[in-house]
C-alpha cells in the first residue's frame, strides 16, 4: 500500500486536462472543466467504497440492493483552489460532509502556513478525501494530512489534478499510506514551486484573480 499513486488515464480526463492547461482557456471554461474533471476523479477515488445489501422494494418486486457502508465520506478542501474540486465532487457525492483547511505558501520558504481548520465534529470512522488541484512541493498536502490524521478518520486519500515527482515523494515520505489520485504526473517543479509544464496558478485561473 505504501506510496500508491493512481493516474486516471481515461481519455475524457486527459482531454479535459489538456483544455485546462491551455493558456488561453477562459476563467469560466477553466472552472467548468475543473468541475467536470472532479466528478470523474470522484468516480475513481470512490471505486473501492464498501457496500452492504439492504432489502428494498421496487415497483416490481422485493430485492437485496447494495447501499454504501459506514459513515458518510468527508471531503476536505485545501483552500483556496481545492474549492474547485470540492464543488465537482459534491455533485457526485452530494451527502458527503465537508471540511476546510486554509493554507498558504510562504512565497520565500514555500512552507505551508495554516490560517483555518474546520472539519466535522465526528471524524472517527469516516473516510476522508483531501482535495487540492495541484500537488506541487507537497508541503500543503503534508500539513493538511497531518491535521486530518489527528482527527482519526478511518482512511485518508488525496485527490489532485496534477502532480510531479517532488510532490509525490514529499507526501509519501510523510504519509506512505495515503494513496494519491491524479490525472497526470508532470516533469518537475520550477524554482518558484510551480509544476512544469503544469497549468499555471490554479487558484488564479479558477477565480480570475490575475
Ligand atoms: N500551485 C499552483 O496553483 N500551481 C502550481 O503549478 C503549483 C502550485
Amino acid at each position: 500500500m505504501a506510496g500508491q499513486v493512481h493516474v486516471v488515464d481515461h481519455p475524457l480526463v486527459q482531454h479535459k486536462l489538456s483544455l485546462m492547461r491551455m493558456r488561453n482557456t477562459s476563467t469560466s471554461a477553466f472552472r467548468n472543466l475543473l468541475g467536470e474533471l472532479s466528478m470523474l476523479m470522484a468516480y475513481e477515488v470512490t471505486r473501492d467504497m464498501r457496500t452492504h445489501p439492504v432489502s428494498i422494494e421496487t415497483p416490481m418486486a422485493r430485492m437485496e440492493a447494495p447501499i454504501l457502508d459506514g459513515k458518510k465520506i468527508v471531503l476536505i478542501s485545501i483552500m483556496r483552489a481545492g474549492t474547485g474540486i470540492l464543488d465537482g465532487m459534491l455533485r457526485l457525492i452530494p451527502s458527503a460532509r465537508v471540511g476546510h483547511v486554509g493554507l498558504y505558501r510562504d512565497p520565500r520558504t514555500l512552507e505551508a502556513v495554516e490560517y483555518y481548520f474546520k472539519v466535522p465534529k465526528e471524524m472517527v470512522g469516516r473516510d476522508a478525501i483531501v482535495v487540492d488541484p495541484m500537488l506541487a512541493t507537497g508541503n500543503s498536502a503534508v500539513a493538511a494530512v497531518d491535521r486530518v490524521r489527528d482527527t482519526h478518520p478511518r482512511s485518508i486519500k488525496f485527490v489532485c489534478l496534477l502532480t510531479c515527482p517532488e510532490g509525490l515523494a514529499n507526501l509519501h515520505a510523510h504519509h506512505p499510506d495515503v494513496p494519491v489520485y491524479t490525472a497526470a504526473i508532470d516533469s518537475h517543479l520550477n524554482e518558484h514551486g510551480y509544476i512544469v509544464p503544469g497549468l499555471g496558478d490554479a487558484g488564479d485561473r479558477l477565480f480570475g484573480t490575475k
